[in-house]
């Protein structure tokens, strides 16, 4: 292992001048973080996305107004913008033809090419706020470094090319004492064209990089000091957790806790980086360590929500004392790449959540026409939407005693719509009407945290 961080900050954290000069004053501080990443500053990518999915051209001339806006608000605080004015103009220009492109006929890759503009221009304009702090860096394409399929939207990483790479690449600028900004999100296809890791990616990407750096630990910079019991805008009586493990923080992730992209302990636990969340605009009030193995390992450790969850209930008497249903089912989810995160049987039917968390880059929707065309040859579809679902994280739930009693105790007033207890260890779900959600997360986390 080496003694170097992966730094990476996100959208809001790079969303103005005063917010880039806050982060960058945390690069300074911390001589160890020679890697820094970064999204888009806030809301461009959002923008971009608009933009992507095509726009008549007044809508379309204001929403490329608007990231113009965002950037050049930061350009204007610069001493000495000329240069970087320049080639953020270019960008601009670029995006311009890119979402007159996109009007006409829009596609994945299109799509992603535009949407990558956003870290392109945080980043340059990143290096020139260091300058000014009289700290040197170095730009790079982080296309040039992180390899991916041809997925667009949601790319894979390819592991051992994205190693390669990194040892020709960012390795000797590393070693040549460089202090290196790049971009999160964005990756290189085969093909060369650029992919997009889904929304939020840029966490996932600081990870992979730090990965193949074989870094001591990836700092994410957000707009809070660390993970939470739960959303503090819930539950006010919500506490920071000072250490949690890569478990914990894997389910709350992918239950809607927003801290951390769901793909970004990946390569965490798999070399057993620590990660590290804190607040750029309060360091000072520390953050949450994320490792392998933390001590003491609470039953109750968080309760993360996720909203706008999609109930599919398959059922078909078919099903009866019958082989391979459930096999069909999930071919074809697979088929159209739909990952599902809960699910109950009984003998004639199955219910299951549906992930929308880390959807495409370009939001497009879950539960296409064809994969609902395709589910009805097979069986009876009922699709229920307006529900949340509200996770209880800790650890060996499944043994600990009394724990389905004091959580159907206080849940008794609530219609409940599935539950999924025992397959992990580390979670307990509920699936519950959005109109109680948040009753629901307050109630638990009195009972069970307060
Ligand atoms: N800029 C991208 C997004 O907004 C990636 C990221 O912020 O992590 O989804
Ligand atoms: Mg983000």
């Amino acid at each position: 292992m080496s003694n170097l961080s992966v730094a990476k900050f996100g959208g809001t954290s790079v969303a103005n001048f005063s917010a880039m000069q806050a982060s960058a004053n945390i690069v300074i501080a911390d001589p160890n973080t020679r890697v820094v990443v970064l999204s888009a500053s806030a809301g461009v990518t959002n923008f971009l996305v608009e933009l992507a999915n095509g726009c008549d051209p007044v809508h379309r001339a204001t929403v490329i107004e608007n990231v113009r806006q965002i950037q050049y608000a930061i350009l204007d605080e610069l001493k000495d913008a000329n240069i970087i004015r320049q080639e953020i103009d270019r960008y601009l220009d670029n995006i311009e033809s890119l979402a007159e492109a996109a009007a006409l006929a829009t596609s994945p890759a299109l799509t992603d090419e535009l949407i990558s503009h956003g870290e392109m221009m945080s980043s340059l304009i990143f290096v020139e706020v260091l300058r000014e702090l009289n700290c040197q860096a170095t730009w790079l394409d982080v296309r040039t470094v992180v390899a991916t399929d041809e997925h667009f939207g949601k790319a894979s990483p390819n592991d051992e090319k994205t190693q390669h790479n990194a040892d020709n690449v960012l390795k000797p600028l590393i070693n040549q004492g460089e202090l290196v900004v790049t971009q999160g999100f964005i990756g290189r296809a085969p093909s060369g064209k650029t992919t997009t890791l889904g929304r939020g990616g840029s966490d996932y990407s600081a990870a992979l990089l730090a990965e193949v750096l074989n870094a001591k630990d990836v700092l994410i910079w957000t707009d809070v000091a660390g993970i939470y019991t739960t959303d503090p805008r819930i539950a006010s009586a919500a506490k920071r957790i000072d250490t949690m493990s890569f478990a914990e923080a894997a389910e709350m992730a992918t239950f809607g806790a927003k801290v951390l992209h769901p793909a970004t302990l990946l390569p965490a636990v798999r070399s057993n980086i620590p990660v590290y969340v804190g607040s750029s605009k309060a360091p000072e009030q520390g953050g949450t360590w994320v490792t392998r193995d933390p001590q003491p390992r609470p039953t109750f450790r968080a309760i993360a929500l996720r909203r706008d969850q999609t109930l599919l209930t398959l059922s078909s008497l078919n099903m009866l004392h019958a082989q391979g249903f459930l096999a069909n089912v999930f071919n074809i989810l697979a088929k159209h790449k739909i990952s599902v995160d809960t699910i109950t049987t009984s003998e004639v039917s199955v219910a299951l959540t549906l992930d929308k968390t880390g959807s495409a880059s370009s939001g497009a929707e879950l539960l296409s026409n064809e994969l609902l065309t395709e589910l009805s040859a097979l069986c009876n579809v009922k699709v229920d939407t307006g529900l949340s679902l509200v996770a209880l994280i800790g650890n060996d739930l499944h043994i600990a005693a009394g724990v389905a009693k004091r959580i159907f105790g206080t849940l008794e007033h609530y219609n409940v719509r599935m539950i999924s207890y025992g397959a992990s260890t580390n979670n307990i779900c509920t699936l519950v009407r959005s109109s109680d959600a948040d009753n629901v997360v307050r109630a638990l986390h009195a009972e069970l945290f307060e």
